[in-house]
Formats: structure tokens, sequence, C-alpha cells
């Protein structure tokens, strides 16, 4: 998942084959209207039995389903994720600046507000030090994707919720989801504010420590009003976007590039 130069330069990506590399709507978005590319083209939808935040459903049934980059074809097992590109050496992903938030911040994550370091990963032994690393920076691309994943939740709650409206028997496609993600992410990205992103992610992440919630699902009197803009602001565009069905259609706007604070 090539997080920096240093570890990653030297290392053969075991990361972009061996996982299952999860992503988030924001990543989607950020793939799809960057590059031009069908989130058919790159995403895989499996069936899972997680029942968490992030599963979506496609009738009425407890059938629920997440999504994931597609791997190469051909080869037998540990398949290279979509996008990476061997170049006759260690692998380099191809699409570095757009790649998914799990990417960008393996094999890092939040403890609390702490940056902190997986036990578990497939790095080489000693590749990534905190003491070495700049925590700072760490920190700020963990804030932003607690909030992208936050919002990502949301979305996805706004999916099922019409899911379960529908009448009964309704099975949607796949396709369907991917429109719904790609409209509901340009409907935020139409109403993004000017506030910096890292300030809003490091305050949206201090709320959700502070509450165990997402400002969106629970918020609170005492939530910040800066998070409390933001989280209203989302809820806005996609009020405004889930009762206007002419404008869930499946046209993609030209890059127009979420940094998930500008969510805020
Ligand atoms: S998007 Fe890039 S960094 Fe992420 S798994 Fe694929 S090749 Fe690796
Ligand atoms: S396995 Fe670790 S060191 Fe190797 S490319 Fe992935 S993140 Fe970088």
């Amino acid at each position: 998942m090539s997080s920096t130069a240093t570890a990653c330069s030297v290392c053969s990506a075991r990361c972009c084959a061996e996982y299952t590399v999860s992503v988030i709507g924001c990543d989607v978005w950020n793939i799809t209207s960057g590059l031009g590319i069908p989130p058919e083209d790159y995403l895989l939808c499996f069936q899972t039995n997680k029942v968490g935040p992030g599963t979506f459903c496609l009738d009425q049934s407890d059938t629920r389903y997440d999504i994931a980059l597609d791997k190469v074809e051909g080869q037998e097992e540990k398949r290279d994720c979509v996008f990476l590109m061997p170049l006759g050496g260690p692998g380099r992903c191809g699409i570095h600046a757009y790649r998914p938030y799990v990417c960008q911040t393996y094999p890092a994550y939040l403890d609390g507000d702490m940056v902190a370091i997986r036990e578990d990963v497939l790095c080489p032994t000693g590749a990534w030090k905190l003491s070495q690393m700049n925590v700072g920076g760490w920190r700020e691309r963990l804030n932003l994707f607690q909030m992208a994943q936050d919002v990502y939740y949301y979305v996805v709650s706004l999916w099922n919720e019409r899911v379960a409206a529908a009448p009964v028997g309704t099975v949607f496609a796949i396709s369907e989801y991917y429109s719904f993600l790609l409209n509901a992410y340009r409907a935020i990205a139409r109403r993004g504010g000017n506030a910096d992103a890292k300030t809003i992610s490091a305050a949206w992440v201090a709320h959700h420590n502070a509450f165990a919630a997402s400002p969106l699902m629970e918020p609170d009197e005492k939530t910040a009003p800066l998070v409390a803009q933001a989280a209203t602001r989302i809820q806005d565009a996609l009020r405004e976007f889930f009762v206007t069905p002419e404008v869930c259609d499946d046209e993609v706007d030209p890059p127009a590039r979420i940094a998930v604070g500008s969510l805020g």
C-alpha cells in the first residue's frame, strides 16, 4: 500500500497483493471522478457476514455486501491489486495520488489520538519506527480517514434506508449502488466548505473519541461548532440529493476530487 517512499521503495508491496483492500465512498468518488474509471472496472462487490456500518443491502433480506479493490485475473493466489504495476521489479501503485485511504495510512492506525503501528503487518521487520516517522503527517492522514469513514457510514445508512423503503421484492443492481455513491459524493463536493480540512478532521476525531460516535450519527449539544457545521453541511447536501430523484443519474462530473476535509 506504498505509504512512504522510504520503507515501501525497497519492498515488494506484499500488502498490495495479500490484502483485500477495502474502500469507502470517498475513495470511489476520487478514483472515478479523478481518473475517469467506472467503479465496475476496479471494484469487487462481495457478500459479507459482517453487519457493521459500512455494509450495505441490495434487497430487503438480511444479506449484506461490501466493496474492495478488484484483483488482477489469471493469478492463482494472492492476486495483485488491479492498480499495482509490476514494472519488472518491486510493484508500484499505479494510482498513487488517488489510492484509497486505507492504502495511504497502512500500517498506521489511531489508538485514541495517538498514532500507532499495527503489529500484524506484512512490511519487512523494522520498516516502520515511530521515532523516525513524521507522526504529525500520519495523524493528519488518519484523521482525514476517520472522518471520511464516518461520512461513508452515513451515506451507506441512507442507501440502506432507500432499499428498505423500496417496494417489497425490489432487488437493486450493484451498478445502482455505485451510481448512488457517486451522486451522493458529488452532492457533498458541491457543498464543500472553506474551512481547513486538517483542522476540521482533527476536531471531528476528537468528537468521535469523546462521544464514541460519529457526529453524523449521534450529534451532541456539546459538539464543537466547527464539527457541527461540517456535519450539517454534509447532511444538508445529502438530504437535498436524497429527496431529489432526478439528481440521481449516472453522470460523473469531471475531476472534482474531495480532499475529505473539504467535506467540512
Ligand atoms: S491502490 Fe495502490 S497502494 Fe492500494 S493496494 Fe492497489 S496498488 Fe497498492
Ligand atoms: S508491505 Fe509495508 S513496506 Fe511493503 S509496500 Fe506495503 S506498506 Fe510499504
